[in-house]
């Protein structure tokens, strides 16, 4: 059994990818579930004000601290990969939510298992891959997932969720929403094909795929063009501050779209078939800016900025606050709304 220690007054800012300073009035990591129940039997004990908020961290890579955490951090490390199950077409591994999600996708890669190639280097953990169903080049997480057990913070159970308890949607999950706060997911099990089901709808992957001139499709060639494209593209968070996409892809009605088209034709849309339009967040926000002529792609302000090469991405060049970045995210939003009558939804996790 590990060593159970809160500590107390800890700095979260290399916790965070954003890089935001905020202290946690107390914090504490824990390896298995059963040092998990440890921490929190010390921590109800040491802290009379116990309901006070708990929360936990993974990578930290989808989260904007605007203030200190005045209650319990649990750093989430229960690692682990094992394959539990197997039928005709599927492989069924469990993974512990501590896991760095990358590390999992290699796995899967070195094992021949399909599905999550076009995931690679998606930073943060297994644990919050459930949480927004995280998702890039055409495949999300509901696409593979088969199940996950969680802690209940409130009566100490374990609670096991399947694909409809968690209700996924895009970039979203129940325990983004009405079910916040409530549980620890503890690992996942994914389901994973013997037999790949390539998907390259995206164009880049294409591109990236002709250009390596790659002539056999595999599993791992799809992921070396996903971890190119990513490469050359985003922002690595160990050299400036961000969290990936700040905003999600507004969905509009196909009407609206039309009456959008008509006003400004290089908008950027893809049809949901479901009467519905995903634009790009990404070419609104460049279209806006803090003044007339002006762009918000590349745009500073102290050390809060829009990144110069994805206007999607809010960064932090050092000293920024949390607040300094929530307020250049809400000045963004009440542009894009002005102009395009959208309104854009925050994707990072604001505290
Ligand atoms: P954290 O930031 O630690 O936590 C995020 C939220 O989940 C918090 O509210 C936290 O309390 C909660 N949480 C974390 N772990 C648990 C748990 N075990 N149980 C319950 N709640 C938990 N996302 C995508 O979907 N697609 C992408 O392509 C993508 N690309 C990115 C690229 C970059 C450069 C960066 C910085 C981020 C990117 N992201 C992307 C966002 C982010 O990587 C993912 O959302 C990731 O799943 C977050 O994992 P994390 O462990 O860092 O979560
Ligand atoms: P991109 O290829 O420049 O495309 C811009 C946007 O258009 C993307 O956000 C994507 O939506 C959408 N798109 C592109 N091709 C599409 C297609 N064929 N069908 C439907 N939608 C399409 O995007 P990017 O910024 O370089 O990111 C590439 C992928 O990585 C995307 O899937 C993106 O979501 C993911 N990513 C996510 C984060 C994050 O933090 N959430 C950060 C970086 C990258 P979708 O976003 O809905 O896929």
């Amino acid at each position: 059994m590990e060593k159970i220690e809160i500590k107390h007054h800890v700095s979260l800012k290399k916790l965070n990818t954003f890089g935001i300073d905020v202290m946690a009035r107390n914090f504490a990591s824990f390896q298995t579930v059963a040092s998990l129940q440890e921490v929190l039997e010390t921590y109800k004990k040491q802290t009379p004000q116990y309901k006070a908020v708990l929360m936990v961290l993974g990578g930290g890579s989808n989260i904007l601290f605007t203030k200190d955490v005045d209650g319990l951090v649990l750093k989430n490390e229960i690692t682990g990969i094992e394959k539990t199950g197997e039928d005709a077409d599927y492989i069924y591994i469990q993974a512990g939510a501590g896991e760095n999600w990358h590390r999992f996708v290699l796995y899967c890669l070195e094992h021949q298992y399909a599905g999550v190639e076009n995931l690679a280097l998606i930073p943060g953990s297994v644990g919050a891959s459930p949480m927004q169903n995280i998702g890039a080049y055409g495949v999300e997480i509901k696409d593979v997932f088969h199940s996950l057990e969680a802690f209940e913070i409130s009566t100490g159970n374990m609670v096991q969720f399947t694909a409809s308890d968690c209700a996924f949607g895009y970039r979203e999950s129940v325990f983004k929403n009405k079910c916040r706060g409530e549980y620890i997911i503890t690992s996942v099990t994914y389901r994973l094909n013997k037999v790949p089901v390539f998907n390259t709808s995206y164009g880049a992957i294409e591109a990236e795929l002709e250009k390596e001139k790659v002539s056999e499709r595999t599993i791992r060639s799809i992921a070396r063009a996903v971890i190119n494209i990513r490469s050359s593209k985003l922002p690595d968070p160990a050299v400036i501050g961000n969290a990936g996409s700040f905003f999600k892809n507004p969905e509009i009605s196909e009407n609206q779209y039309k009456e959008l088209q008509d006003r400004f034709p290089g908008i950027v849309g893809y049809p949901l078939g479901n009467s519905m339009v995903k634009l790009a967040a990404g070419w609104l926000i460049e279209q806006c800016g803090p003044v007339t002529g002006k762009s918000w792609k590349g745009y500073r302000i102290g050390d809060a900025g829009c990144h110069e090469k994805q206007a999607l991405v809010l960064v932090n060049y050092g000293k920024a606050t949390g607040t300094d970045v929530f307020n250049l995210s809400t000045a963004i939003l009440e542009s894009v709304y002005e102009k395009f009558s959208v309104r854009l939804e925050r994707e990072v996790n604001i505290y």
